[in-house]
């Protein structure tokens, strides 16, 4: 499949694009992944990025559409791709449009993921994140615990915090998506893609995502 999964920060893009990935093979592209695993090793990139990020402002689109055309030019996304947190703005959902008809590929379809404020608050302050940039599985400290000594399950790497994931970074990224990325709604609705979900339970969300694919 090809898609772009929608959504405010919380709202459980990463865990949805997670189980997709299982489902057919298609690989998930994380920009904020990617993003942070540059700021980690401090590459060119990483430095540019790192200021932004941490204050929960979007990266410069030029940055953004430099990662995201080399990526999906690699062999890997072949099988498809699942595009999470990326287009955020909609010069890069336009520049997106492009690159797929130089790619010569075709989006089946932007699943926009529509959940409540008190829960995308609820999730993000009690949202960490392994610290191993190879590994990034996101815990939650209610539903989702790491081990009681705080490693990752699948590494055994500190589970942290996120820079990001601040009172004060979370009300800015939630500020950031209602200015610049909700507007994409819209404009794949005219595009004829949009697809909104409401559920809460992964399970139904990933059942509904593969029936709209189907269609
Ligand atoms: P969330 O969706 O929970 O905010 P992400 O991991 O997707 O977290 O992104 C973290 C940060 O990385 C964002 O706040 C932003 O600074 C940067 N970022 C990620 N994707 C993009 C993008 N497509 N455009 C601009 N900045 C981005
Ligand atoms: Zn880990």
């Amino acid at each position: 499949m090809r898609i772009v999964l929608l959504g405010a920060p919380g709202a459980g893009k990463g865990t949805i694009a997670k189980l997709l990935t299982d489902y057919d093979g298609s690989v998930q592209i994380s920009t904020g992944d990617i993003l942070r695993g540059a700021v980690k090793a401090q590459t060119e990139l990483g430095k540019k990025a790192q200021g932004y990020m941490e204050r929960g402002e979007l990266v410069p689109d030029d940055l953004i559409m430099e990662i995201m055309e080399a990526r999906l030019k690699e062999p890997d996304c072949e099988k498809g791709f699942i595009l999470d947190g990326f287009p955020r703005t909609i010069p890069q959902a336009e520049a997106l449009k492009k690159l797929l008809e130089k790619l010569n590929l075709k989006l089946d379809k932007v699943i926009n993921l529509d959940v409540p404020k008190d829960v995308i608050l609820d999730r993000l302050t009690t949202r960490r994140t392994c610290s191993n940039p190879d590994c990034q599985e996101i815990y939650n400290i209610k539903s989702k615990p790491p081990t009681p000594d705080g490693k990752c399950l699948k590494c055994g790497s500190p589970v942290v915090q996120r820079a990001d994931e601040t009172v004060e970074a979370i009300t800015k990224r939630l500020e950031t998506y209602n200015e610049k990325t909700a507007p994409l709604i819209e404009y794949y609705e005219k595009e004829g893609l949009l697809k909104t979900i409401s559920s809460l339970s992964s399970e139904e969300i990933v059942e509904k995502i593969k029936e709209s694919i189907k269609q």
